[in-house]
C-alpha cells in the first residue's frame, strides 16, 4: 500500500463497489457483500503489518502488536454496512482512514508503543433489523437476549442469522476488552451536515454525540364529508397536526442548538374528499444536553395537547427512542483537537446531531470524533462525498495524533 495523497480516496471507491445490489451501494448484516468487504479491507490490514480477525457477530477487527507487552490498546474504527442506495464514506472511512495512517507509520519506520486494534464493525446502520449497532454492542459485551429476538424482512430471527453465519451456538459474547487495558476510541466519520462546509474547513473534532428522542404523535378528530361539513363544524386531525408541526419548528429555531423533526405524517382515511378523522407524525427532538432535550419534549406534547384541545381534537404521545447523550473524553478530544490545530491552522467543536458507534463504545472507554468535510452536508446518498484533499487533511491529523500519543506514552504509559 503507498502513500500517496489520493491512496485512501481510490480505497473508498474500491470498497464502494462491494454491493448487495447492482447499480447501487447497500451492504447489510452478515450480507454477501459485508463478507466480501471483510475480505478487501482485511486484505488492506494485513498489507500494514495488522493480524486479521472476524468476531461471530461479524466484525473484522485488526490488531497492531507494539513490542511492548504489557501496553495498552488504542481503538479506531467504524461501521461497514451501510443503509440502501448510500454514499461510499459514511462508516468506511473510519475503518479504512486508520489502516492508511498506520501503514504509513510502518513504511516511517515508526514503532508504536501501544497496541492498536482497527475495528470494521458489522452493523450500525439498522437496515436489516430494526435495533442498530449490532457490532458495537457485541464488541462492547452490551448485546442482549432482546436484541436476538429481533426479526429480519425474510423472519429470521438475528440469534439464527449469526448462527447460521458462524455454523454453531452462539451467545452474547462477554466485553472484548478490559476498560482498564484500553486508551480509549477514536472513530473517524463524514460529518453528516453542513456545519464544517459553512465555516469552511476540512476536519472539526466531536464534543458530544446530542441526546435523543424519538415517538409517535396521534391526533383524532372526525372524519367528515369534504363537502357537507361547514368549516366551523370540522375536528380536523391533520389541520390540528399541521399547527403543532408549525409549532414545532419554530420552537427548536428560536432555541439553538436544540433540533425538531417531524418526518413522517400518516392520515386517515386519507381521501381527497374526506376530512382527516385521525393524524399521526413522527417527532424526533435531539439536543447535547439530556436535561434540555427532556424538557424541550415535554413543552412539545403539552403544546400538542394545548393544540388538540383548542381544536376539540385528542392527542396522545408514544415514546418509541430515548438515547441519551454521549459527550466525548475531554483528554483524548483536547489531543485531537491539538492535532487539528497542528494540520488545519484552527480546530472547531461540533456536535453531533447523528449516532454513531461511538454511543456504544462509550461504554467501554473514553471516546473522541473527529468529523470531515462532506458536500453540502449530504449522506445516506450516493453522491455523499469528501474531497481527496480533505480526507488528506483528516489522515495527517490521525497520523499526528498516533505520534504524539505514541511520544507521551512512552514517557508516561497510562
Ligand atoms: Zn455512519
Amino acid at each position: 500500500m503507498d502513500a500517496h495523497p489520493h491512496q485512501l480516496a481510490r480505497m473508498l471507491d474500491e470498497l464502494g463497489r462491494v454491493t448487495d445490489e447492482p447499480g447501487r451501494l447497500t451492504r447489510t448484516f452478515l450480507s454477501p457483500a459485508m463478507e466480501r468487504a471483510n475480505l478487501v479491507v482485511g486484505g488492506w490490514m494485513r498489507e500494514a503489518a495488522l493480524t486479521v480477525r472476524e468476531d461471530e457477530t461479524g466484525n473484522l477487527i485488526g490488531r497492531l502488536e507494539s513490542p511492548s507487552p504489557g501496553a495498552k490498546t488504542l481503538l479506531m474504527g467504524s461501521h461497514l454496512d451501510t443503509v440502501r442506495n448510500a454514499g461510499r464514506f459514511d462508516g468506511a472511512l473510519g475503518v479504512v482512514l486508520p489502516i492508511v495512517a498506520l501503514a504509513e507509520l510502518k513504511q516511517r519506520g515508526v514503532v508504536l508503543p501501544f497496541h492498536v486494534e482497527i475495528l470494521g464493525f458489522s452493523e450500525e446502520e439498522a437496515v436489516r433489523f430494526t435495533g442498530a449497532y449490532i457490532g458495537s454492542k457485541a464488541y462492547t459485551g452490551r448485546l442482549r437476549m432482546a436484541d436476538l429476538k429481533l426479526r429480519d424482512a425474510r423472519n429470521q430471527t438475528l440469534l439464527d442469522v449469526i448462527e447460521a453465519h458462524a455454523e454453531k451456538r452462539f451467545k452474547p459474547p462477554r466485553p472484548a476488552h478490559r476498560p482498564s487495558n484500553l486508551l480509549g476510541y477514536i472513530e473517524v466519520h463524514i460529518e453528516q451536515g453542513p456545519v464544517l462546509e459553512a465555516k469552511k474547513l476540512a476536519v472539526g473534532v466531536v464534543s458530544t454525540i446530542a441526546s435523543q428522542a424519538r415517538g409517535r404523535l396521534t391526533f383524532r378528530g372526525k372524519a367528515g364529508h369534504a363537502g357537507t361539513t361547514p368549516m366551523n363544524l370540522r375536528r380536523d386531525a391533520l389541520a390540528g397536526a399541521a399547527e403543532f408541526i408549525v409549532f414545532a419548528e419554530a420552537f427548536a429555531g428560536a432555541r439553538p442548538p436544540l433540533v425538531t423533526t417531524v418526518g413522517t405524517i400518516n392520515v386517515q382515511a386519507g381521501a381527497a374528499n374526506v376530512i382527516p378523522g385521525e393524524a399521526v407524525l413522527s417527532l424526533d427532538v435531539r439536543h447535547p444536553n439530556d436535561a434540555i432535550c427532556d424538557a424541550a419534549l415535554a413543552e412539545l406534547v403539552r403544546q400538542a395537547q394545548r393544540t388538540a384541545r383548542r381544536r376539540q381534537l385528542q392527542c396522545e404521545w408514544q415514546p418509541t427512542m430515548r438515547h441519551q447523550a454521549t459527550p466525548c473524553s475531554t483528554v483524548l478530544t483536547t489531543r485531537l483537537a491539538r492535532s487539528v490545530r497542528a494540520v488545519q491552522g484552527k480546530s472547531l467543536t461540533l456536535i453531533s446531531g447523528a449516532g454513531h458507534d461511538g454511543v456504544v463504545m462509550a461504554s467501554l472507554t473514553s471516546i473522541a470524533m473527529l468529523f470531515v468535510r462532506c458536500r453540502d452536508g449530504l449522506s445516506h446518498h450516493p453522491d455523499e462525498y469528501a474531497s481527496p484533499k480533505d480526507l488528506e487533511v483528516a489522515l495527517r491529523v490521525v497520523v499526528d495524533f498516533l505520534e504524539k500519543l505514541s511520544a507521551d506514552y512512552a514517557n508516561e504509559p497510562g
